[in-house]
């Protein structure tokens, strides 16, 4: 196996587990770039949001939603982001979705 996800997921990689059932995984970023930034996975791997199903989709988005509850940012608002692709920024080819939060990001401005 040598998908770096699939690898947290069988437990051969250690990970900051914060969120887990049959279908999901969530755990925090290695290198967080907020103080609350954790990542969503479905267990199942898909390479990007592209290969996936609604369903799957769906469940991680209300994974996100909370998580972001029990971090305390419902209220002050958060980020979700599935960066896709070459040009999208994603360097870990199994279908993730970052959960960011607890300050401004720089962008959008403001
Ligand atoms: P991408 O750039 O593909 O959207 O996001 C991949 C994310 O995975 C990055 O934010 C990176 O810091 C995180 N990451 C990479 N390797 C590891 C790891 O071994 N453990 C954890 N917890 N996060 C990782
Ligand atoms: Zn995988």
């Amino acid at each position: 196996m040598n998908c770096l996800f699939c690898r947290i997921i069988a437990g051969e990689i250690p990970s900051s587990k914060v969120y887990e059932d049959e279908s999901i995984l969530a755990f925090r970023d290695i290198d967080p770039q907020a103080p609350t930034h954790i990542l969503i996975i479905p267990k199942e791997h898909y390479d990007s949001v592209l290969e996936a199903p609604a369903e799957v989709i769906g469940r991680m988005t209300e994974t996100a939603k909370q998580l972001a509850a029990s971090e305390g940012l419902t209220e002050r608002g958060f980020r979700l982001v599935i960066n896709t692709g070459e040009e999208g920024g994603q360097s870990v080819k199994h279908l993730h979705m970052h959960l960011l939060g607890g300050r401004g990001f720089g962008w959008p401005p403001g």
